[in-house]
């Protein structure tokens, strides 16, 4: 028996797990499980990731493979190196791109490829630079503008940062010869995800709106499925009718801090328009409370309230 599995079989978990900002004495044993990962073909050389709830890219170069994000756990980490290698068992992960900063999408390189190039925005890389979170390694190579393109190993893509959506740094990769774009975290398919945290709503649309400048057909989102370009469409114009659907939430009384009188109101008021949604009965009420704390608060910090710029993005 080797060093390195007696240290799994006594502490029940693999010795290499990193432990991202939790201080309490490990093993974490949740951290550290084994995820059952799928994964598909998306198109040529851009395969897709999932473990049911999370989805990311990886694409397939001359000699390794570029992967975007780590999956939410160290052990989500080392399951989504197992599934690079099973499509490409001779091809190593030589390049990471982060989309942007949560440890749940970008938290654990030092599980999946810790020799790896590793590009993000710089707006991402200074949160995770900040942060010292075991497990997240700062960028090799950032970049500030909102717009560059890359060829890396004979893949040619693009990184778009259209402005404030989500976290810091969000960006959207963009393969124009495949008409794909992949963005975490912002559309999905179905209501909002969860209570929007730390999405910056004043210019989400309006920034989001810029990505229907490209020339794309197929959306990989970092949650659930794959979209069309009618459904990323549907799933921003969703987001402007919660904004209303909130200001009048608040205007007909409704208190945002009684969760039970929100299920209420959304049950009798809101559920014949939207119920059809993927996961309204879980996510609705937590979407509205959210908005309505949105125009109660007057939004969160400088990326919520910030003017961003709305110019369609072209090519
Ligand atoms: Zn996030």
């Amino acid at each position: 028996m080797s060093e390195s599995s007696e240290a799994v079989d006594q502490a029940g978990q693999a010795p290499c797990d990193h432990c991202g900002i939790f201080t309490i004495p490990g093993p974490l044993g949740v951290q550290s499980a084994w995820r059952d990962i799928t994964y598909q073909p998306v198109r040529n050389n851009i395969w897709t990731a999932s473990e049911g709830i999370y989805r990311t890219i990886y694409v397939e170069g001359r000699s390794g493979v570029i992967a975007f994000d780590t999956f939410s756990t160290p052990g989500g980490a080392r399951a989504y190196q197992g599934a690079i290698q099973r499509c490409f068992p001779r091809k190593p992960v030589h390049t990471l791109v982060y989309s942007h900063e949560h440890l749940d999408h970008t938290g654990y390189a030092s599980d999946l490829a810790p020799d790896a190039d590793i590009l993000a925005h710089d707006l991402c890389n200074r949160v995770i630079e900040a942060r010292q979170s075991d497990g997240q390694l700062p960028a090799t190579e950032v970049w500030t503008d909102e717009r560059r393109e890359f060829s890396i190993d004979g893949v040619n893509f693009e990184l778009l940062y259209p402005g404030p959506t989500h976290g810091d740094g969000n960006l959207a990769a963009y393969f124009p010869a495949s008409k794909v774009l992949f963005m975490v975290d912002t559309v999905i398919p179905g209501v909002g995800y969860t209570f929007f945290p730390d999405w910056h709503l004043a210019p989400y649309v309006g920034v989001m709106r810029r990505l229907l400048g490209l020339d794309w057909d197929l959306f990989v989102p970092g949650h659930f499925w794959m979209i069309d370009r009618q459904g990323f469409i549907d799933s921003l114009d969703f987001y402007d009718r919660m904004a209303d659907a909130a200001q009048q939430a608040i205007i007909d009384g409704l208190d945002s801090d009684d969760y039970d009188a929100v299920t209420r109101y959304v049950a009798e008021k809101l559920a014949p328009a939207y119920q059809h949604l993927f996961r309204f009965d879980e996510y609705f009420a937590m979407n509205l409370i959210r908005y309505m704390q949105h125009y109660l608060t007057g939004g969160w910090g400088f990326e919520g309230n910030l003017a961003a710029g709305t110019t369609p993005f072209s090519g």
